[in-house]
């Protein structure tokens, strides 16, 4: 099955619309950063506006039929130089953040990923997460703040003629697919079936932690991997039961940002349901020694199942002690290549929610990284694996 058609079938297959309606939104946002100490938390107010929300099950029905054909990657990519220019698909780009709590406009006029950079850097599809801080709520963020700034999301994208909902069908030729993903799902601790709406919005990568531990598992940045790394704590019984869920439904766990221990818990959960591992915006720790890239014996394990991990340009995560620059993603791709194998690496930039090397500045760069790539001894087939081929192959699963 092509990961578009698989795509529509986890759309379809699901009973609930949407999880948009009447919802309050979170009235002050405390933003834990990617890197400590980033930057300040702002209080700006998120954007209120209605968004595009169409019902999913009746949206991806009426999808056209040539558009569906249309989106469906050839079967065979050889010879390379019929297929074009590599086109990234980006499994982590954070703009909803930036106008949820950040006071960006929905029009995005300013940020890495505006209309224009998407447009420049040769754009497919972006993954945007429904990005929900731990600060929420005095610490205790609730699945209304995930669906206020689902909201925001769609008013992002009803305000952009380039972006096309994964829930309208596959995107017509010069749109960019507009993917979803949730990242920091602690909140779901309190009612493990409300993913279900989210998956049947649309979302397709959930990420349990961000920066700090939470019920359902512990994080990469937070106490217990601190005080012992690969240590009993990692994911819980509850985190168990929310990841089984996100599998039934068709969606895919997202290790990103989870501490060994979690990962190893996970990883057993993924091996036994036959999902593949997907860590949609981490790097190598053997190339830059931070919690939040994956070791050598992990990328190993994602390849084993078939998953893909993309690679960050947040500069922190690619360089320590030093300025990163373009060359030092090349260096993580590389690694990982040689420890992953080329079908088990992809793209998750961090734009708009982490600071980039200043040649890798924003979406209208990923053009240059591929020329990088491609210098490294890459060949043509291999970029076009990084951009989309392998990521277009994890979409494609689904439950057995
Ligand atoms: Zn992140």
């Amino acid at each position: 099955m092509s990961w578009w058609a698989a795509t529509c079938v986890a759309l379809a297959s699901s009973t609930l619309a949407g999880c948009v309606a009447g919802e309050p939104r979170a009235s002050e946002a405390l933003v834990e950063t990617e890197a400590p100490g980033r930057s300040a938390p702002s209080s700006a107010s998120p954007a209120a506006s209605e968004g595009a929300a169409v019902g999913v099950a009746s949206a991806v029905a009426s999808a056209p039929a040539s558009a569906a054909a249309s989106a469906t990657p050839s079967p065979a990519p050889s010879p390379s130089t019929a297929r074009g220019a590599p086109r990234p698909i980006d499994m982590h780009v954070d703009t909803p953040y930036q106008v949820h709590f950040k006071g960006r406009a929905a029009s995005l006029p300013e940020g890495q990923a505006t209309s224009a950079m998407l447009r420049a850097g040769g754009y497919e599809a972006v993954v945007y997460p429904i990005y929900i801080p731990d600060y929420l709520n005095g610490g205790k963020p609730r699945v209304s703040d995930a669906e206020a700034i689902a909201k925001t999301l769609d008013a992002i994208v009803g305000e952009n003629p380039l972006l096309w909902p994964a829930s309208r069908g596959p995107a017509p030729e010069g749109k960019v697919l507009v993917l979803q993903s949730i990242e920091g799902a602690g909140a779901f601790a309190d009612d493990v079936e409300a993913i279900d709406r989210f998956v049947a919005r649309g979302v397709r990568f959930v990420g349990p932690v961000h920066a700090r531990d939470n019920r359902l598992a512990t994080s990469a940045t937070g106490d217990a991997q601190k005080k012992k790394p690969g240590g009993a704590l990692g994911l819980s019984e509850i985190g168990e039961r929310f990841c089984e869920r996100v599998y039934a439904k068709g969606a895919l766990v997202d290790v990103s940002h989870m501490s060994d221990a979690s990962f190893d818990g996970l990883a057993e959960l993924a091996e036994r349901v036959g999902a593949p591992i997907v860590a949609t915006h981490s790097n190598a720790r053997a190339v830059a020694d931070h919690p939040r890239n994956l070791t050598d014996a992990q990328l190993r394990r994602i390849a084993q199942s078939g998953g893909v991990a993309g690679l960050n340009f947040h500069a922190g995560f690619l360089a320590r002690g030093r300025e990163a620059t373009l060359d030092d993603v090349v260096r993580h791709a590389k690694h990982m290549i040689a420890v992953a194998g080329i079908d088990h690496v992809g793209l998750g930039s961090d734009f708009d929610g982490a600071t980039p090397p200043a040649d890798l500045a924003d979406a209208s760069r990923l053009p240059a990284l591929a020329a990088a790539l491609r210098k490294s001894g890459l060949s043509e087939d291999d970029v076009h694996k990084i951009y989309g081929d392998n990521v277009k192959r994890v979409l494609a699963w689904r439950p057995r």
